[in-house]
């Protein structure tokens, strides 16, 4: 740039150099003319004379006296009609001489002309040596103007230099550094506006650092905790998957677990002509264990039945708890009747050992059915049934082990269509409530109702609760049959209140029921949702399936009198409650069994037995329901005792509510 603007100014200074050089030798020019005018002038006037007297030699003289001049090269003087008349040097025409000429005019005569040529030769020195300062002081500005522009564009270079490597820098990245500033010209405030933008770029820079440097520590923490939360999730799925496949009190497999196996097993079976054996083992007296001894003892049983189980068996096998007191084992290589006998009784000897619950030693037999695979079946669900048939016969005929026999089946095949029927029955409602009612033995009036269900079964025809009440306890349909008796109940209740004449009415809950935790929920849903006041429905709780887990039933009974319902304790005297049990629960009513009663008046140990159930029952303000009254004797007996209410075959017989109330309506 330094050189350009040098360049340029060089070459302006060369133009007016040499534009002073042309104006030099323009003046020489000038000056030559000039001369040369004033001279031919001059030699004009001094030749008229001599020309007008056409005196030729003082035409010479004069010539001499002209050439004299200094400069004068060539003079000549011609008559009027331009002859030489005289002549003096030599032309020499060139670039440094002009020539002038000039007419000899007197009084309006031409007399002839004369002509000078005149040369620079005289002041061309002169002119030289002006041509010389002109170069040598155009040359000394040219220096010092390089000079000049050399030094101020080496400071503006110097300057812009620096600036452009810090552009440089900053187009690399680097930010925060500063340029050395000196002086306080435009060029040191652009460098420190320059240096502004420099730390404010810096600034930036370490502000975007700082927060590229927090999101990815933030980055880092929500990785962490996706992290956590994934193995979290991970393990949850897997302790989910666990739970979903595994007995929680045992540890054993679950059903669901057996049937992947059992799949596999068939799967594999086929595939490589692998036979197995399938076994169902069913514990016998487990429930009078419960009742008797209590949950506890129970679980306590079960889980020493696991673990002899596993403790007999190979790793290959497949030990798995089916719900209950049932269990069964999946036995691959077993082939045969003899080999799946030995693995069984080895198995049962094993559970007949007897077991330490609390400080009692308690023997418990078990009864053992299996099912080969392919001989019983191939497929899960005929396998697992034919084994549970074939348990079912051992049990019944005490006989330990069987092995499956195609006879069994037919039976079985009944028992499961039962289960089946029941499951749509009470999907579609062929059940039916019949009413009882229960009497006040003081006012004589009807204090209530209890549901009996009935099952209008299409082939089978009206099914007493004693066919399938016990089935829908042993698989998974007690709980939509309670809730569906509760919801027949409520609605009936509800009728005979909008009838005018309100009715409490008594419904049967299964042991099975009370082990839901969302019973006493469901219930109050169920209520609610037929619009029936609670007082209107009242719940009857066996005193064995109190016995059966007596702090959740407990809670339970707390929880559903807690918005109204009644309970009361059935089939009273055939468990073993005590007194100090029966206190903490916040029952309603006693119901005395029914065997009590009945046999009241042939057995006098009865009597005594109603009777002091009658005095503790009042003594905790309980009230109590004599049932089973068949005739007006035990009815007048249970009334002398102070029984508060009676029920039974005497007073009416369960009946349909159409039937319900023409009775009601003789009765009033
Ligand atoms: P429970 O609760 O003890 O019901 C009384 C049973 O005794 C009824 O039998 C009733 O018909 C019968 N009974 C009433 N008075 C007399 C009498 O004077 N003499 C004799 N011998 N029997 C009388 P039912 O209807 O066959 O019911 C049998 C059992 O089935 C009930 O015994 C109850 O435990 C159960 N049950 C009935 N309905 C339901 C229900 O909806 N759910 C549940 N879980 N169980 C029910
Ligand atoms: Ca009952
Ligand atoms: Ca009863």
């Amino acid at each position: 740039m330094i050189t350009g603007i040098a360049l340029i100014e060089g070459l302006f200074l060369f133009a007016i150099l040499m534009s002073s050089l042309g104006i030099l030798s323009q003046s020489r020019k000038q000056a030559l003319v000039t001369r040369a005018t004033s001279d031919v002038r001059l030699f004009a006037t001094a030749a008229a004379n001599a020309l007008v007297s056409d005196d030729i030699g003082a035409l010479h003289r004069i010539l001499r006296q002209v050439m004299r001049n200094h400069g004068i090269t060539y003079a000549v003087a011609r008559d009027g009609s331009g002859r030489l008349l005289a002549r003096a040097g030599h032309a020499v025409d060139s670039a440094h001489t002009y020539r002038a000429a000039a007419s000899v005019v007197v009084d309006g005569t031409s007399y002839g002309r004369v002509e000078v040529e005149v040369t620079d030769r005289g002041f061309a020195p002169i002119l030289a040596q002006a041509s010389r300062r002109i170069v040598a002081i155009a040359l000394g500005e040219m220096l010092l103007v390089g000079f000049v522009s050399w030094l101020f564009g080496s400071y503006l270079m110097r300057h812009i230099a620096a600036i452009e490597a810090g552009t440089a820098r900053i187009a690399r990245g680097e930010f925060g550094f500063q340029l050395p500033v000196a002086g306080s010209d435009e060029l040191a405030r652009m460098i420190e506006g320059f240096n502004a933008m420099s730390a404010q770029l810096k600034a930036l820079q370490d502000e975007a650092a700082r927060e590229h440097q927090q999101v990815l520590a933030i980055n880092e923490r929500l990785e962490e905790r996706v992290h956590e939360r994934t193995e979290a999730l991970a393990l949850a799925n897997r302790e989910l998957e666990y739970l979903a496949m595994h007995d929680p009190l045992t540890g054993l497999p679950n059903r669901i677990l057996l049937q992947d196996r059992l799949l596999q097993a068939i799967r594999l079976g086929h595939r490589e002509n692998a036979p197995f054996a399938l076994m169902v083992l069913d514990l016998d007296g487990f429930k009078e264990v419960n009742d008797s001894l209590g949950h506890q003892a129970g679980d306590h049983l079960l889980r020493e039945t696991a673990a002899r189980l596993v403790a007999r068996l190979r790793q290959s096998d497949t030990a798995v708890r089916l719900g209950g007191d049932e269990f069964a084992v999946l036995l691959p290589g077993v082939a045969n009747a003899e080999d799946t006998e030995v693995v069984a009784r080895k198995i049962l000897r094993a559970l007949e050992e007897p077991v330490l619950l609390g400080d009692r030693r308690v023997c418990v037999t078990a009864s053992c059915g299996a099912a080969l695979f392919p001989t019983h079946g191939d497929e899960v669900g005929v396998l697992l049934r034919h084994a549970d048939r074939a348990m079912y016969e051992a049990k019944r005929g005490r006989r330990g082990f069987l092995l499956f026999a195609s006879a069994m089946d037919e039976e079985g095949d009944d028992r499961l269509r039962l289960q089946v029927d029941l499951d749509h029955a009470i999907r579609h409602g062929d059940l039916v409530l019949h009413y009882q009612p229960k009497i006040d033995l003081v006012t004589g009036k009807i204090s209530g109702a209890e549901a009996l269900v009935r099952w209008q079964h299409p082939v089978l025809g009206m099914l007493p609760p004693a066919r399938f009440v016990p089935l829908a306890e042993r698989t998974h349909l007690i709980k939509p049959l309670t809730f569906h008796v509760l919801r027949l109940a409520a609605t009936q209740a509800r009728a005979w209140a909008e009838q005018g004449w309100p009715l409490p009415i008594a419904v049967n809950v299964s042991a099975v029921d009370l082990d839901d935790g969302e019973f006493v929920d469901s219930v109050e849903r169920i209520l609610k949702d037929a619009g029936v006041a609670a007082s209107q429905i009242e719940l009857e709780v066996t005193e064995t399936a109190l016995m059966r887990d007596p702090e959740r039933a407990r809670a339970a009974i707390q929880a559903l009198s807690g918005f109204g319902v009644h309970v009361a304790i059935d089939d009273f005297g055939t468990g073993y409650s005590s007194m100090s049990y029966l206190r903490k629960l916040a029952v309603a009513n006693i119901k005395i069994d029914k065997s009590f009663v009945m046999d009241m008046g042939v057995s006098s140990n009865d009597s005594v037995i109603v009777r002091s159930i009658i005095d503790l029952s009042h003594s905790l303000g309980l009230k109590v329901v004599g049932e089973g009254v068949e005739t007006a004797d035990t009815m007048a007996v249970l009334a002398s005792l102070g029984c508060d209410y009676a029920q039974g075959f005497h007073l009416a017989r369960p009946m349909d509510a159409e039937a319900f109330d023409a009775w009601r309506q003789k009765h009033l």
